[in-house]
């Protein structure tokens, strides 16, 4: 097969490129450097099935030659890119969407929505199935992301009932692993590369909020079968295991042998309380669950920032 991945120098999208070409198949990757990194995809760069197109997918986007997939994971993902970048978010998941899902029709291809557990706000219902409707808050700061993801999740449902394309969406919990943006903001990279710098762990609120987190290679295992299924209605893809927040920044501190301590500062607004998929479809529907969990994860995550380690990516920006 020849995919077209959007956001394909991003954390999630660079590893759905190595997944891609290990199995076989060709890969254009698309990205704008927005939020994703070129040292994400620079082992990939000469490779003969790899080819690199560097543009922003919220803008007309033309790919030359056939495509037999198009996997849509262009967006800002951290909460404080989102709220840094709110305009080009709602856009990504507006503009590029439909974009993206015109290159799909354009070439008969099957196409593939990256979404999100944002599209349940913070949920009144738990654990999340993908029957739940959501609690969103629409003129919050985070709902360019959430409502975003939920228009395009629309827009996905309405190319394939209108226009017959043949569509996937997977509904992503929080996902952590090697690639991650040293200082995207999100909890487990703020966590360890605090705990590496020897600084203190930023605990918003009281951090007895939960959250559920799945290793990368499990999530892209999960999206990589959903995509070769048949399911079109959205699948979540996370790994069940819940934490307090607190009790990851505990966790943390004991893997890395840090000294660093706890700090609380106050919670973000419409921080959700809880989260943590069903992922009775992805199990029956995919044969797919987790396999990694959440201390054998964060040893190869601390690994991975290590490595960073006296290189500028590493150093708190500027
Ligand atoms: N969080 C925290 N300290 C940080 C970053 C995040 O306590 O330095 C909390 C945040 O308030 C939220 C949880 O960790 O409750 C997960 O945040 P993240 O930004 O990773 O993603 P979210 O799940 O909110 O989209």
């Amino acid at each position: 097969m020849k995919v077209l991945i959007t956001g394909a120098a991003g954390f999630l999208g660079s590893n759905l490129c190595d997944r891609f070409l290990a199995d076989g198949h060709e890969v254009v990757g698309l990205d704008n450097f927005l939020t994703g990194h070129p040292d994400n995809i620079a082992h990939l760069i000469g490779h003969e099935r790899f080819q690199f197109i560097r543009h922003n997918i919220s803008e007309y986007t033309y790919v030359a030659g056939h495509l037999d997939g198009v996997l849509h994971f262009a967006s800002p993902a951290s909460p404080v890119d989102y709220l840094h970048m709110p305009i080009q978010t709602l856009k990504v998941g507006s503009l590029g969407t439909h974009n993206a899902l015109g290159i799909a029709l354009a070439k008969g291809a099957r196409f593939l929505l990256a979404s999100t557990s944002e599209v349940y706000g913070d949920p009144l219902v738990h654990p999340q199935s993908e029957s739940y409707w959501g609690h969103v808050n629409p003129v919050g700061p985070r709902g360019c992301y959430d409502e975003a993801k939920r228009f395009a999740e629309a827009m996905t449902m309405a190319y394939h009932r209108a226009q017959g394309v043949d569509t996937r969406i997977v509904r992503i919990f929080n996902t952590y692993g090697p690639r991650m943006r040293p200082h995207d903001g999100r909890v487990v990279s703020n966590f360890i590369v605090q705990a590496l710098l020897g600084e203190p762990l930023t605990l918003y609120g009281d951090g007895s909020q939960t959250r559920s987190f799945c290793f990368v290679s499990d999530e892209v295992d999960g999206i990589y079968r959903l995509f070769h299924s048949q399911e079109r209605m959205p699948v979540n893809i996370g790994n069940p295991n819940e934490f307090t927040v607190r009790q990851l920044a505990e966790l943390v501190i004991e893997l890395t042998g840090s000294a660093s301590k706890v700090v609380e500062l106050p919670l973000p607004a419409d921080d959700p309380k809880v989260r943590q998929p069903d992922i009775t479809r992805a199990r029956t529907l995919l044969g797919w669950e987790p396999t990694v969990q959440l201390r054998e994860g964060l040893v190869r995550t601390i690994e991975y920032f290590r490595g960073l380690s006296g290189t500028p990516r590493l150093q708190p920006p500027t």
